[in-house]
C-alpha cells in the first residue's frame, strides 16, 4: 500500500481571504510534523506563494519533499479561457522551477477541464492529481488520450480531521495509492473550513501517519510513485 501525503500550498481559504496565516504560522508546524514522523510528501504550491514566500519553498525542499504546481493565482481552471490557462501554467511553472524540478500538478479546487490536459504535457508535466475520487465527475469522465499519469485524490481533506472512530475505517479502506491532501484552514469561515483545525488538525494528521505506518503502508512522493513499482496509475 502506497500513501501519498500531499499539501496544497496557497493563500488562506481562497477565494474568501487574501491573508497567508497558513504559510506563516501553519507551514513551520506542518514541516516539523512531517520531519518528526519521517514522512516525505508532495507540496502543490501556487506561483503567487512561491514569489511571496521563497524561504517557504526552500524549507519544503530542505525537508526532502517534492514541490508540485498548484496554478499561479489559485483561480479555478474551468473559469479560464485557453490563453489564460496557458499563462497560469507557464507563470507558475517558471517561478517554481527556479527552485528545482517540477513535474507534478494539481489544479486549484481540483477543477481542471480535460481540454487543458495537453497544456500540462506541453509544459513538461508527468503527473496530474487534479481529479478526485470523491467527486461525481471522476466516475463519469470521458476517455482522454494523454501521456500524463493521472492519480486522483482519494478523499476530501476534511476527512483527515474527523473524529478517529470515523476516520480510521475510512483511511483503512482506501484503494492503493491513497492520495490524501492537507489544507490550511481558517477559523472563521465555512464549517468544513473551521472544525477541528489548528493543533487538533496536526494531532489528527500525526495519528493518520502512524495509523498507516502500523498498517505497513509506505509513504511515497507522487513523483516516486511509478518508481515504487506502482501499477494502477491511470493514464
Ligand atoms: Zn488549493
Amino acid at each position: 500500500m502506497n500513501v501519498c501525503w500531499t499539501v496544497d500550498v496557497e493563500h488562506d481559504c481562497p477565494p474568501f481571504l487574501t491573508t497567508c496565516r497558513g504559510i506563516e504560522e501553519g507551514m513551520p508546524r506542518l514541516l516539523e510534523l512531517f520531519e518528526q514522523e519521517q514522512v516525505r510528501g508532495t507540496f502543490f504550491i501556487t506561483g503567487d506563494i512561491a514569489r511571496r514566500f521563497p524561504a517557504t519553498v526552500a524549507a519544503i525542499l530542505d525537508g526532502g519533499h517534492e514541490i508540485g504546481c498548484h496554478g499561479d493565482t489559485h483561480t479555478p481552471f474551468d473559469t479560464l479561457d485557453a490563453a489564460t490557462a496557458r499563462s497560469e501554467i507557464q507563470a507558475s511553472s517558471a517561478v517554481l522551477r527556479e527552485f528545482g524540478p517540477v513535474t507534478s500538478f494539481r489544479a486549484p479546487n481540483l477543477r481542471f477541464p480535460d481540454r487543458y490536459v495537453a497544456l500540462l504535457e506541453a509544459a513538461g508535466y508527468r503527473l496530474d492529481s487534479s481529479q478526485a475520487k470523491y467527486k461525481r465527475t471522476y466516475w463519469f469522465r470521458g476517455p482522454l488520450e494523454t501521456q500524463l499519469a493521472r492519480v486522483p485524490a482519494s478523499m476530501t481533506s476534511s476527512v483527515l480531521r474527523i473524529p478517529r472512530a470515523l476516520r480510521y475505517p475510512i483511511l483503512g479502506s482506501l484503494a492503493d495509492p491513497a492520495v490524501l491532501f492537507v489544507h490550511f484552514r481558517s477559523s472563521t469561515l465555512r464549517l468544513d473550513c473551521r472544525f477541528r483545525t489548528g493543533q487538533q488538525a496536526l494531532d489528527a494528521l500525526r495519528q493518520n501517519m502512524r495509523f498507516y505506518r502500523a498498517m505497513g503502508a509506505k509513504g511515497v512522493r507522487m513523483d516516486k510513485l511509478e518508481a515504487s513499482g506502482h501499477s494502477t496509475v491511470h493514464r
